[in-house]
């Protein structure tokens, strides 16, 4: 007998070619397969009289063959097999193309269930590549609602769909119940086996509806138990104990006075670093909202009390511009600002980890490049990361080595919605920035398509004439990317555009594929005022400061997510002078303009982060999976929050009465959540 961890080879019609194919989904063990969910349904389950179907309609018909199929061939390459059929209703006609054999599949005067695409023109109505089955065998692939699978090259929806069949029927009744009992009565969720079931296969929608709240259920109690049990099982740090500095004595020195939110912001971290404990703090604050000032004042604190700083920032380019910021603000109180990345020559790199070394650096600005082993940190005190979500969950593990007793404070300009905050920094004490700095307005952001390029055009002239700086922002193009994505503009190739149209400008262009010296001198150009417009990749996405640009054109707008867009807009408005934003896109669909229309209409990084995670799901919302969240296999973050709330709530309950689910009816819980923590693919913060 076939059991859960065994590999899905077992399975009668998966060989080594399938089974690799089925690897690269994920799906290794009978149990990695059950748990391989369908994407979406097709609602075969009706069953319709012809003549009762409208046209377009995707409908299931049952009807007899007519006639003989015959074969034609209409152009060269082109072969069609045509028949009629009918029901008591009324005729159709099938045809097939390409597939020559169907001619010997179907035979005149058999009844078969087709589900296909209805087309009517006047009385004529007509389906092509229908799928089909007897009428008198078993329903497979008609009269029911099918699943639709995720795909992998080698495989086929119906070989997945019969993978899955065989894999329940091998061992649908040996699913483990971790849900204790208890909560599934009072909850009334369906139990394992059914779920699975119908969750592939299900009987109605309503078994459907079932199945997937019990799944995802279920998805999120784990999750959020394996939260508790991690957290549970964490002795808090020991941290450096600082005393708290007259930080007036520090906002005095500054250019101006720090908003009420950024006082607080530093107070709590000032609490926390004093506590002696390890500050685990997450600063959360929109665009512009003055975060470096934060991480300044803290950097001060430490240093007054004999500790040294590391500053991680995601790029190159940003690390140069916090370098530049904080060396602005702390030279003058006496310390020694440094920069360390990738970038720099093995000379440079050398001189810096020397003067680190012998402790003569008081703040040390970079990429990751800051937690390479040969990095040796004298006496580090406080570890501070910028937009910590575009770390992956590697580099923040090495720095999470790097400083055992340490301080840490992580900088996010992505407003996290509650519901989910409430998963991914469940241990992290959190400071928000909710006020802005004086003097900082509002972007007016428009919508436009590129029949306004001129018009546009003019715009980034005047912008020039007055002394303005401009931002141009382009989609990255990737080199795989297929054929239809050559419509999307290049950096490349709106800057030669743009300079043709604009011969008196002075237009640079930054992208990926160059050289970060490269990048660094054309960026250099732009902050001193060099150049007039900067079109570039989303290399600048995040924290550039330059308060002369007014204007923040982006190209196929569409093709960004709306958090990365207000992020993008927050590089304009920086300075005294009105500012704009303009999102170019030619995107035709309703929900495309909804999404830009959210910008035009509002400011507050909260809410569109709502409305982003809502339209696009959380894997999007973060990218590439670098938020350390694990992935949800049923689970849809943006929608489920319900039964989210729900399943955290539950958690909470059942680890304030048993910590360490030591009772009896929790124990296949505990062997799931432990079986969960040693899972090494799930990185759980
Ligand atoms: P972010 O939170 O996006 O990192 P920054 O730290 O880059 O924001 O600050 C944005 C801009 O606001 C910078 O030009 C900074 O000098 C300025 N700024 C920060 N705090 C204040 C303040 N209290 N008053 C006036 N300007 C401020
Ligand atoms: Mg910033």
């Amino acid at each position: 007998m076939a059991l859960l961890q065994d590999n899905i080879k077992t399975i009668k019609g998966i060989g080594e070619k399938k089974a690799q194919a089925f690897a690269k989904l994920g799906v290794v063990t009978l149990y990695d397969l059950l748990s391989f969910f369908p994407r979406r349904y097709e609602d075969r389950s009706l069953v319709v009289p012809i003549a009762g179907a409208e046209d377009g309609a995707n409908v299931c018909i049952s009807a007899v063959v007519a006639d003989e199929p015959r074969l034609a061939r209409i152009r060269r390459g082109m072969e069609l097999v045509k028949f009629k059929v009918f029901d008591d209703s009324g005729m159709l006609e099938v045809t097939y193309f390409n597939q020559s054999w169907m001619k010997n599949n179907i035979s005149r005067g058999e009844e078969y269930v087709f589900y296909g695409r209805m087309e009517c023109k006047g009385q004529r109505r007509t389906m092509a590549n229908p799928v089909y089955e007897k009428a008198d065998a078993p329903r497979g692939v008609t009269g029911r609602i099918m699943p639709v699978y995720p795909m992998s090259r080698g495989l086929t929806q119906k070989v997945i769909a019969q993978s899955v069949r065989s894999g329940l029927d091998a061992c649908v009744q040996q699913l483990p119940e971790p849900i204790p009992a208890e909560l599934m009565q009072r909850l009334k969720l369906a139990g394992a086996a059914y779920a699975y079931e119908n969750v592939h296969f299900p009987a109605d929608f309503e078994a459907l509806r079932q199945a997937r709240r019990r799944l995802v259920f279920e998805e999120l109690f784990l999750l959020a138990c394996a939260l508790e049990r991690q957290r549970a099982g964490r002795v808090e740090k020991p941290g450096l104990r600082f005393g708290a500095p007259d930080m007036e004595a520090f906002y005095a020195r500054l250019p101006f006075s720090p908003t009420g939110a950024q006082k607080r912001a530093v107070r709590e971290a000032l609490a926390d670093m004093a506590s002696g404990r390890a500050m685990n703090r997450l600063l959360q604050g929109d665009v512009g909202s003055g975060k470096t000032l934060c991480a300044a004042a803290l950097a001060w604190a430490a240093h007054r009390n004999g500790s040294m700083t590391a500053f991680m920032a995601p790029t190159e380019i940003l690390a140069e511009q916090h370098c530049k910021t904080l060396t602005g603000l702390l030279a003058p109180l006496g310390m020694r600002v440094e920069k360390l990345t990738g970038a720099m020559t093995v000379r440079e790199k050398h001189a810096v980890k020397r003067a680190l070394a012998d402790g003569e650096i008081d703040l040390l600005v970079g990429t990751h490049a800051l937690f390479t082993d040969d990095v040796v940190y004298p006496r580090l005190g406080l570890v501070i990361t910028d937009e910590q979500h575009r770390f992956g969950v590697g580099q923040r593990a090495a720095l999470a080595a790097k400083s055992e007793t340490v301080h840490m404070l992580v900088m996010s300009a992505t407003p996290i919605p509650r519901t989910l905050a409430l998963i991914i920094y469940g241990d992290l004490d959190v400071s928000i920035l909710d006020e802005m700095p004086p003097g900082r307005q509002k972007v007016d952001t428009f919508a436009v398509d590129s029949r306004y390029r001129e018009r546009l055009n003019g715009f980034i002239r005047r912008q020039a004439e007055n002394g303005n700086q401009v931002y141009v922002v382009c989609p990255a193009v990737e080199e795989s990317e297929n054929e239809s994505m050559l419509s999307l503009k290049s950096a490349e190739r709106t800057a030669e555009e743009l300079q043709a149209a604009l011969p008196e400008l002075r237009i640079a262009c930054v992208h990926g594929r160059m050289k970060p010296k490269e990048k660094d001198a054309v960026m250099d150009g732009f902050t001193r005022g060099e150049t007039d417009v900067l079109v570039s990749t989303t290399v600048i996405e995040v924290g550039v400061d330059v308060p002369n640009a007014t204007l923040m054109i982006v190209e196929n707008a569409e093709r960004f997510g709306l958090s990365q867009l207000h992020q993008l807009r927050g590089r304009v408005g920086r300075g005294r002078d009105k500012s704009y934003c303009v999102l170019v896109s030619d995107a035709q669909n309703e929900e495309a303009k909804a999404r830009l229309g959210i910008l035009c209409e509002t400011n507050d990084g909260f809410r569109i982060a709502e409305e982003d995670l809502r339209l696009r799901g959380p894997g999007d919302f973060f990218g590439a999976r670098q938020h350390g969240l694990p992935e949800m296999h049923i689970a849809d973050l943006g929608a489920d929050t319900g039964i989210l709330k729900a399943a955290k709530a539950e958690a909470d309950a059942i680890f304030a009465s048993d910590p360490l689910l030591e009772r009896a009816e929790h124990a296949a819980l505990r062997k799931r959540v432990e079986s969960m923590l040693r899972d090494e693919s799930i990185t759980l913060n």
